[in-house]
């Protein structure tokens, strides 16, 4: 592969860009591979690369049904923050916050990854004290993070109306190297990366089966013909409950649709992530200059990625009585993806009932941010059989009560 460069930039424009190579192969299935996962979206992305940068594990195949980063990895509002409060939570999300610091230059791939800062607002005195214990637990965890005033919030965010009528702004959670990355150009470099180390991304091929024999994973069918596989991965998001019912088991795992939308594009006026999770609605400004906006789930399991439109409307209501702003601009477009959440709001990277089959789901409305760290977790899960960032997150959790649970600290899980 060649590197992308200044240099190459530049030798590329006076050739009229003729001399740019594919950044990944689009290769046929082979008969045999060491790992296969299913999924190529960040996740399934990330874990494919770790196997092989950390492992030396090249013989694998990503297999994803439409195109790569086409689910929720290519859907999302791209909030990256470590400030959770459990502290294998706070372990994983800082690993990833960690990677995400240097992946542009490790996947030599622009991500435009910008640690403008993110700000939780605390708008009850119970979101005060809960965010004053996050701020504790931060700090011995080693995620640098601080509960901030309201005078402060107002300086960060100069468009922000602190003296709400239902909801004055007391206070808020800063993590000043949380912020955002480019989503696609996530799934991009990592597919190029891993296409570059041999491995194959193959689009457009949906796993539709999982054969085992005495109860071991022994390959996959798919809607390009059978593949065989010594170990497999599970990396499907909101179709993990399917996926799992192919290979014998079940998950405690509901799916349901959520959704975002962007404004039409202004001039730069905030240059933070906000979210408020009291009023439920978060926000950022995207480099194009559109209001990117977020608010909570559809209140009912769903395989749509379209989600009702009364919540749109929830959130943008929400939203318009802490920045009175938007409520001039207008709302370019909306989407959605299906999430898959857990009771305790964490994710599942665990070994499961069928031997040599892995998974990682149960991220919920808030994977993106996770997605170098769990890849680089789940690529020591499925070489080693266990690792210090997924001991705690295994399916056994919920039989034993073991629950991490987030949902108390993060309201709002993005
Ligand atoms: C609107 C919205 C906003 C969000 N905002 C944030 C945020 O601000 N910050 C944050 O951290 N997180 C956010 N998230 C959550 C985040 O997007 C997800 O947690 C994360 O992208 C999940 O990545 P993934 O790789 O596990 O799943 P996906 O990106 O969904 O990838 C799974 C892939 O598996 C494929 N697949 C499924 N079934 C099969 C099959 N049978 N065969 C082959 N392939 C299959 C799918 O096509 C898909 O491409 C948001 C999500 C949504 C929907």
């Amino acid at each position: 592969m060649k590197r992308y460069s200044a240099f190459a930039i530049a030798r590329e424009a006076a050739r009229y860009h003729t001399g740019w190579e594919r950044a990944w192969r689009a290769p046929a299935p082979q008969k045999k591979y060491d790992v296969i996962i299913i999924g190529a979206g960040g996740h399934g992305l990330a874990t494919a690369y770790h196997l092989g940068k950390n492992f030396g594990i090249k013989n694998v195949a990503i297999l994803e049904k439409g195109w790569l980063g086409g689910g929720n990895t290519g859907r999302n509002t791209t909030i990256i923050r470590s400030n959770y409060l459990q502290d294998p939570s706070a372990a994983l999300y800082e690993k990833a916050r960690s990677l995400y610091e240097t992946m542009s230059q490790d996947l030599n791939y622009n991500v435009m990854f910008s640690p403008r800062g993110v700000i939780m607002l605390a708008q009850t005195h119970h979101e005060v004290r809960g965010y004053q214990r996050t701020a504790h637990a931060n700090a011995r965890q080693g995620a640098a993070t601080e509960f901030i005033g309201p005078e402060r919030v107002k300086e960060l965010v100069p468009i922000i109306n602190i003296d709400g009528p239902r909801y004055p702004v007391l206070g808020g959670l800063w993590q000043a190297r949380g912020g955002t990355a480019r989503h696609d150009a996530v799934a991009w470099g990592y597919a190029r990366a891993c296409s570059d180390m041999g491995m194959d991304v193959i689009q457009q091929c949906e796993v539709t089966a999982i054969r085992r024999e005495g109860g071991k994973v022994v390959g996959v069918d798919t809607s390009k013909g059978a593949i065989d596989c010594d170990k497999l991965g599970i990396v499907v998001a909101g179709h993990s409950g399917h996926v799992a019912e192919m290979a014998g088991f079940r998950l405690p795992i509901e799916s349901v649709a959520l959704q975002a939308l962007v404004s039409e594009p202004i001039k730069p006026c905030m240059d933070v992530v906000v979210m408020a999770n009291t009023v439920h609605g978060y926000m950022s400004q995207s480099d194009k200059g559109e209001m990117v906006i977020g608010g909570g789930t559809d209140g009912y399991n769903n395989y749509t990625q379209r989600g009702a439109f009364h919540h749109i409307e929830e959130t943008v209501r929400a939203l318009v009585e802490t920045f009175p702003m938007i409520s001039r601009l207008k709302m370019l477009r909306q989407w959605g993806g299906i999430v898959d959440v857990t009771g305790d709001r964490s994710p599942i990277l665990s070994k499961t009932p069928v031997d040599g089959v892995f998974i990682n789901c149960g991220w919920g409305t808030g994977g993106f941010k996770a997605i170098p760290g769990s890849g680089w977790a789940m690529a020591e899960l499925i070489a080693k059989g266990h690792g210090p960032l997924t001991d705690a997150f295994g399916l056994e959790r919920f039989r034993e009560g073991r629950f991490i649970d987030e949902s108390v600290a993060a309201g709002v899980a993005h």
